[in-house]
C-alpha cells in the first residue's frame, strides 16, 4: 500500500479543528515503513470537474486554504491512479472533502476530494462504475449531492452505532455490490472512541479495512 501525503497537508491553514497542528503528524507515527509518494497540486479544470465557478472564485479569495485544498484534491486524484493500478493507495490528507458540495461547502471541507476524483477517472472512460464508502461519523452531504441521479456511482455512509451495527452495515453493503471499477473510503475516524462519535475502537477499523480488502480482492483479484 502506498501512503500519498505531501508535508504542506502539515501546513496550519484555518483555525478549525481539521487544520489544527499535531493531527497529521500523529498518523504520520503509525505510518512510518510504507512508502510515501508526494501529489501535485489539482488544476482548475480539475475542480470544474464537480465544482461550480462561483464555489471556485469564493475558495479562492483565501489563498491559504485554496492552496491546500488544491493540493488535497492532487492527493485524492494520485491515490486514485494508484488504485485503479491495483495497488491499494491512503491519502493522509487535508482538508477533508466530503461536505463539499457542488455550489457549496462546509464542516472544514472546500473542494470534494473524493468525488473529484472518481468523476476525473468516468469522464476519462477509465471507469465506468464506483462504489465510494464513507466511514466518517457525518454523513458525506457534498459526495451524496455531487452524484445525485447518477447510478453508476454509489454512495453509501455507513450505519451509525457500535461496532456490531458498523461492520454488518459495512458487510451487507458490500456483499449488494456486484460490479464496480474502483472504491474509495471517505475515511474520516472521528466515529473513534476517543473522538467525537465515541463508538469505534481502533480493531473495529482495522477490521473494516480487512472487509473492503477482501472485497477488492474479490471483485478484482
Ligand atoms: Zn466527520
Amino acid at each position: 500500500m502506498k501512503i500519498v501525503f505531501h508535508r504542506d497537508y502539515c501546513r496550519v491553514y484555518s483555525s478549525d479543528p481539521a487544520a489544527a497542528p499535531g493531527r497529521l503528524e500523529a498518523v504520520l507515527e503509525e505510518l512510518r515503513g510504507y512508502e510515501f509518494v508526494e501529489p501535485r497540486s489539482a488544476s482548475e479544470q480539475d475542480l470544474e470537474l464537480i465544482h461550480t465557478r462561483d464555489h471556485i472564485s469564493r475558495i479562492k479569495e483565501l489563498p491559504e486554504i485554496y492552496y491546500v485544498a488544491l493540493l488535497a484534491v492532487g492527493g485524492a486524484i494520485m491515490a486514485s491512479e494508484i488504485a485503479l493500478l491495483g495497488e491499494p493507495a491512503f491519502g493522509l490528507i487535508r482538508p477533508p472533502g466530503h461536505h463539499a458540495s457542488p455550489g457549496s461547502s462546509w464542516g472544514f471541507c472546500y473542494f470534494n476530494n473524493i468525488a473529484i476524483s472518481i468523476e476525473r477517472l468516468r469522464r476519462m472512460a477509465r471507469i465506468k462504475k464506483a462504489v465510494i464508502v464513507d466511514i466518517d461519523l457525518h454523513y458525506g452531504d457534498g459526495t451524496a449531492n455531487a452524484f445525485t441521479g447518477n447510478p453508476d456511482i454509489v454512495y453509501h455512509h455507513v450505519a451509525l452505532g457500535g461496532s456490531e451495527v458498523f461492520l454488518s452495515d459495512l458487510a451487507s453493503f458490500l456483499n449488494s455490490i456486484h460490479e464496480c471499477d474502483i472504491i474509495a473510503v471517505s475515511a474520516g475516524f472521528d466515529r473513534h472512541a476517543e473522538d467525537w462519535g465515541e463508538m469505534l475502537e481502533t480493531e473495529d477499523y482495522r477490521e473494516a479495512a480487512k472487509m473492503i480488502k477482501e472485497f477488492s480482492e474479490e471483485m478484482w483479484g
